[in-house]
């Protein structure tokens, strides 16, 4: 039997690859981008789709659907984690790969962009299930990945350890690769420092983003959603650098607490209870969070969670995006309007797959650098990032999204002249 695909979450449209070419497009526009690069940029070079018979514990069959999406390989090797969700489909995959050809491109890593996902509940399935799905998935696209050509990481419904199984599925197939994968744990070729690298480059994102709005960190507010492994982590370290977190959630719902909710507490409660749900602070829904009157919103879930519907009710003067693609494109003008500033997903999050390079380079050369070198590396590329889109905000009078659409979209549109390949 094949797994059935949930039904998208309401918060999970409109479509996200139809966000990403209306900013893309916005972009171009403004810039009067040949089209010759638009036609390349707005393309996927490989859309795959696997399907991946695989034994339950129960001893039943169940055929899981499987996809990787190489947008480009202009800028080099595509780059990308792969989702586990039960509503996981090609659109979003394409967008989600999309937008790593952008991320990877603005912050000038040598990478182009992929994603990949499996249709599945990782919350219904065993380790040993889980397992055999992930080998299944690798041994399917053994030809797709490598460590020159296409590498994977985690994203949303994976981690180290399902990282560990690519590594070494592929490795029994080609002999040690630790190259092919990142977000590896430690023991078996990891980084310091990847685990919270994409919760420290939003707390990076959102310091930068404070000082040009002057907001001072001991009286800013804020709230965030989702407490996964990055809202955790932009939660812990935005505490540690003196802001008053007052609301954060999870899929089972929100907490909030105006005079600060204890985030090391909420982590541990998280730790012990697998969800947030139960825990201290007035119970809200995730939609109510939305709306709190905060200085600073981080949504670090789901695509689309603020759409043209619930937009006109975000109070924050800043929204930093720790999730890809959390406001859809007609909320973008809506917000705008309002004059609610957004550090966009491409360069808010980038974090995490800087520090993948990084993780990359170190396997690739056997030499392995202490976790202050990886955040000492990491903060200069992400804070020129920003200054650039920042710049050229400055210069075109457009949001943060479009200029750093703009950066991404220069850079790649040079690699493609650079290749000659016309
Ligand atoms: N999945 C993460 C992202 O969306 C990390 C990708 C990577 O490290 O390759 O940026």
């Amino acid at each position: 039997m094949a797994e059935a695909k949930s039904p998208a979450p309401i918060a999970h449209r409109p479509s996200p690859n139809d966000s990403l070419m209306a900013r893309f497009n916005e972009a171009a526009d403004l810039i009067n981008l040949d089209q010759r690069y638009r036609d390349v940029i707005s393309a996927p070079e490989r859309v795959i789709i696997v399907h991946l018979p695989v034994k339950l514990d129960d001893g039943t069959t169940r055929v899981f659907e499987g996809y990787r999406v190489i947008h480009s390989t202009v800028m080099g090797p595509s780059k990308g984690g792969i989702r586990y969700a039960p509503f996981v489909d090609l659109d979003e995959v394409k967008a989600l790969a999309g937008w790593m050809t952008f991320k990877c491109a603005l912050v000038g890593l040598p990478y182009g962009g992929a994603k990949g996902g499996i249709t599945l509940n990782p919350k219904i399935r065993s380790t040993d299930e889980l397992e055999r799905i992930t080998r299944a998935y690798t041994r399917m696209l053994k030809d797709v990945f490598g460590e020159d050509s296409d590498i994977p990481a985690p994203d949303m419904g994976t981690s180290g350890r399902e990282m560990a199984w690519i590594f070494h599925e592929y490795s029994r197939i080609y002999g040690y690769t630790p190259g092919v994968v990142t977000g590896k744990p430690l023991h078996l070729g990891g980084s310091k420092g990847r685990v919270p690298a994409t919760g420290w480059g939003v707390m990076l994102s959102t310091m930068l983003g404070m000082q040009k709005l002057g907001l001072k960190p001991e009286s800013s507010t804020v709230a965030i959603q989702g407490f996964g492994n990055v809202g955790s982590w932009a939660a812990k370290l935005l505490d540690d650098q003196g802001l008053k977190i007052i609301a954060v959630s999870d899929h089972t719902g929100g907490h909030y607490d105006p005079t600060g909710i204890n985030i090391r507490e909420a982590v541990k409660w998280l730790k012990k209870n697998g969800t947030l749900e139960g825990f201290e602070g007035t119970r809200i829904s995730n939609e109510e969070l939305l709306a709190l009157d905060v200085d600073i919103l981080v949504p670090a879930a789901l695509e689309n969670v603020i759409t043209e519907e619930n937009a006109a009710n975000v109070r924050a003067k800043l929204i930093v995006e720790g999730a890809n693609g959390p406001v859809s494109s007609n909320a973008d003008h809506i917000l705008d309007g309002n004059g609610v500033v957004i550090i966009p997903d491409i360069l808010a999050n980038a974090g995490g797959v800087v520090v993948s390079y990084f993780e990359w380079v170190q396997n690739r050369r056997g030499h392995y650098y202490s976790e202050e070198e990886i955040r000492d590396k990491t903060a200069p590329i992400l804070t020129e990032a920003f200054d650039r889109v920042w710049a050229t905000h400055e210069k075109y009078g457009c949001t943060l999204r479009i200029a750093a659409y703009i950066e991404a979209m220069q850079r790649l549109a040079t690699g493609i002249d650079l290749e000659g390949n016309f």
